[in-house]
């Protein structure tokens, strides 16, 4: 009987925020795979766990996942484990879920700690619709691309990010979704220095100007307020159907042209087409 893979969350700061869970599902498995090996044992040392532990991160994972997923087929069960938080999300394990699930590899994610749901529910700001963004490129042009392509973006938007890149990403993110844009900036949850910074992006650019960033950080910027288009009148639809027609449309078409530019039902259109 193949074994499984299970996704072992482990604390992004303070260690007792390992479960019952997942501890028992470290010492049950044949053998850990971890991000770094050294981080794992400190943690397993921790909680008095013995395992056989194989390293799988960004520049092994094509081989040692096949290893892993050959292992499992075979019957074995393996927990897999990043430095800190839930694996596969901007941590190695995305690649082995999916050529687990390939593999017809039952796979069994413990819920646990996880540094964007943490740090959106602390954040203040509006939780009902969110996205994550994980990490901006350390390339300019490809950051503000990626902040170009979220100007419209209405729901909550998550980023993590390390301190030196703190400021750089702040100012282009002012430079793309205002100064006045509210920001959460939340650095080392769950542990002794957690602090929560509810600000603009052009306050938390003066406030790290002066103080330099520390710590673990995770953004938590506002959506853009939804901007109310103004309903256009039968007049404007009748003044654009004539310039249609002027410009050499039939009036069916110019009707159908107007009533889609102008998000107005085809009907009303025409009977304002009748004016002209
Ligand atoms: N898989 C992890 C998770 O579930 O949160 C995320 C791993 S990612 C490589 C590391 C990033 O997560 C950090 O650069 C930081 O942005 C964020 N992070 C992790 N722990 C954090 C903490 N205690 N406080 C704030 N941010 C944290």
């Amino acid at each position: 009987m193949a074994g499984m893979l299970y996704l072992v969350p482990t604390p992004i700061g303070n260690l007792g925020d390992i479960s019952t869970r997942c501890r028992e599902t470290l010492e049950q498995a044949d053998f850990i795979a971890a991000e770094d090996t050294r981080v794992s044992l400190k943690l397993l040392n921790h909680l008095g766990i013995k395992k056989s532990l194989v390293s799988y991160f960004e520049h092994n994972k094509t081989e040692k996942g096949d290893m892993i997923v050959q292992r499992i087929l075979a019957g074995e069960t393996c927990a897999l484990v990043s430095d800190a938080g839930s694996p596969a999300i901007s941590d190695p394990g995305e690649e082995l879920v999916k050529q687990c699930a390939e593999a017809g590899i039952t796979v069994c994610a413990i819920p646990g700690p996880c540094a964007v749901i943490t740090a959106l529910s602390i954040s203040g700001q509006s939780t009902g619709r969110f996205c994550f963004e994980g990490f901006l490129s350390t390339a300019k042009k490809s950051r503000r691309e990626h902040l170009e392509s979220l100007i419209g973006e209405s729901r909550t938007m998550i980023f993590y990010e390390a301190p030196h890149k703190l400021l750089n990403t702040l100012e282009d993110m002012a430079a793309v979704f205002g100064a006045d844009r509210p920001i959460s900036l939340c650095r080392e949850l769950t542990k002794l220095h957690e602090e929560v910074v509810r600000t603009t992006l052009g306050a938390a650019i003066e406030k790290y100007t002066e103080t330099p960033p520390k710590g673990e950080f995770v953004l938590v910027v506002a959506g853009a307020v939804p901007v109310e288009k103004e309903k256009a009148t039968p007049a404007d639809a009748a003044a654009r159907v004539a310039q249609l027609m002027e410009e050499g449309l039939s009036r069916k078409d110019a009707v159908k042209q107007t009533a889609q530019e102008l998000d107005l039902p085809k009907n009303v259109v025409y009977d304002a087409a009748l004016q002209v």
